[in-house]
């Protein structure tokens, strides 16, 4: 069994928190409306009458089957599409975008197998969830639909509380990845690689198994060992909330048949865990239980099987669920990286000048009277070391006096590049005495530097520093830059690689 795919996955902590120490809310950063991509092929206002709700597509060769669908949907208050053919169901699919598809299986021209799987191969129409509908129950066609990426098999004659269920799941987490897609739209923007459309390999991924009867979950372990999933086993509730907050997993199964416990109790349990929130969860139950599967559904499952388990459905539902999360996870991650180019200098890891701004604002809105230190400091003769070793010798400065900045700060100290060979230190909560004594610090920490600008030559470097001070409560970004600016200069003037604490304060 491999354990490559593990390498693979996408990053849990999708971003970094770069030189600062506390956890980013995405939110509270109000990043620029830009970082997130504008371009949104559709409106998404919350009173925007389109969007009020879901979008279903129809595909049936018979118009009767189509209309009674279209019937039942729309009462439902969902809006309806429908077409006859496959080539119909890829050109909908492509011009209305609907949250959703229930796909025919037996179509003249193109099947609905076939028609799935180019949905699925297409960038522009994988991420909506497919719902096959049939009139053939055989074991072996649901497993060709699922195999051809349906997210889900209903049969016809459709039992329409099954479907709802259904319908409302899908439409639940195709709008959780939209939001994903939304803002993942920024990295194509940035022209960022966006191959969305490989399907990965699930071998690796890590599955849960929560069943308390030992032949049960044996079976389904073995099922999914055969795709090279690694599982992991707990006999109940406790046991599956202890092991899901200190392992990450991309896949749980659950039993509801379980004696002893509240296996729904459970289900909403992990849908509100942090750990376990957006892992895709598949619940197995006997077939007089549809009640509690359905009731399963709405607090958040995302796929089920009846007993007696067809090894390979499971199998396969467990594929598409753990392609999907690694779809999601994919979508997320492209995120972190638009958000770090969005805020970080690329050639120092730091803080960019964007960010900088933002964060001092902040933090003299959020607590005016408390003290907040600026340090602006500046490599002395830099032009001569770009002069003198060329200009990758001179970034390579850049990112050595970096390091050292960040060795020697706070935590909670942020480092910004402000200019060409200018940095900006903020340091929250610092007195005068404590921020020039803080940028003393830094100063002979430069000074103290070997930098290597070639082999065999070594070059010294300095800084020179310029401290201001705000917490008055009147205290403007700019005003404190500009105070930072002024003793930058002053402390030029008087002969470089020294701190010079601003007037006034
Ligand atoms: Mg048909």
């Amino acid at each position: 069994m491999t354990l490559k795919g593990r390498t693979a996955r996408p990053k849990r902590e999708w971003l970094r928190p770069g030189p600062i120490a506390f956890a980013i809310s995405v939110d509270a950063l109000s990043i620029p409306a830009w970082a997130f991509g504008t371009s949104r092929d559709r409106p998404i206002l919350k009173d925007d009458p389109a969007r009020m709700t879901a979008r279903i597509l129809i595909i049936d060769d018979v118009p009767a089957n189509t209309r009674l669908l279209e019937a039942k949907l729309s009462a439902e208050y969902y809006q309806v599409a429908s077409g006859r053919d496959g080539f119909e169901a890829l050109r909908l699919a492509r011009e209305w975008q609907p949250d959703l598809i229930l796909l025919d299986v037996m179509m003249p021209g193109m099947d609905g197998f076939e028609c799935c799987r180019q949905l699925k191969e297409s960038a522009a129409t994988l991420h909506i969830p497919v719902v096959m509908v049939t009139a053939l129950g055989e074991p072996l066609e649901r497993l060709r639909g699922l195999e051809a990426g349906a997210d889900d098999f209903l049969t016809k004659p459709v039992e329409y509380d099954t479907l709802m269920a259904r319908v409302r799941s899908l439409v639940r987490l195709k709008r959780l990845l939209d939001e994903w897609r939304a803002r993942g739209e920024t990295v194509r923007a940035l022209g960022l690689s966006a191959d969305h459309v490989r399907v990965p390999s699930v071998a690796g991924a890590r599955a849960l198994v929560i069943d308390d009867w030992d032949p049960s979950a044996q079976a389904i372990q073995d099922a999914l060992t055969r795709d090279g999933i690694v599982t992991t086993r707990a006999r109940g509730a406790d046991e599956a909330m202890t092991v899901s907050a200190s392992q990450s997993f991309d896949l749980i199964v659950l039993n509801l048949a379980m004696s002893g416990e509240d296996p729904l109790k459970l289900t909403s349990s992990l849908r509100a865990a942090d750990a376990t929130r957006e892992v895709p969860m598949l619940l197995i139950a006997e077939r007089e239980e549809r009640e509690r599967l359905l009731r399963g559904f709405d607090l958040g499952a995302n796929d089920w099987l009846v007993l007696p388990l067809d090894a390979n459905e499971l199998r396969a539902r467990s594929r598409n669920q753990i392609r999907r999360k690694f779809y999601h996870d994919r979508l997320r991650d492209d995120l972190g990286q638009a958000l770090e180019m969005a805020l970080t200098d690329p050639l120092t890891g730091l803080y960019n000048q964007r960010y900088l701004l933002r964060h001092l604002r902040g933090l003299l809105t959020a607590s005016p009277d408390r003290e907040v230190a600026l340090l602006m400091l500046d490599v002395d003769h830099f032009k001569q070391v770009n002069d003198d070793y060329g200009h990758a010798a001179g970034d390579r400065a850049l990112r050595v006096i970096a390091e050292t900045l960040r060795a020697n700060t706070r935590v909670f100290d942020s480092i910004a590049r402000y200019g060409g060979e200018e940095f900006v230190v903020v340091m929250p909560g610092s007195n005068p005495d404590e921020a020039v004594a803080a940028a003393e610090r830094l100063r002979s920490a430069v000074e103290a530097m070997t930098f290597v600008p070639e082999a065999g030559r070594l070059c010294r470097l300095s800084v020179s520093i310029g401290v201001a001070c705000g917490g008055t409560g009147t205290e403007t970004p700019e005003a404190l830059l500009r105070g930072a600016d002024v003793a930058l200069y002053a402390a030029k003037r008087a002969g470089r690689n020294r701190v010079e604490l601003a007037a006034g304060r």
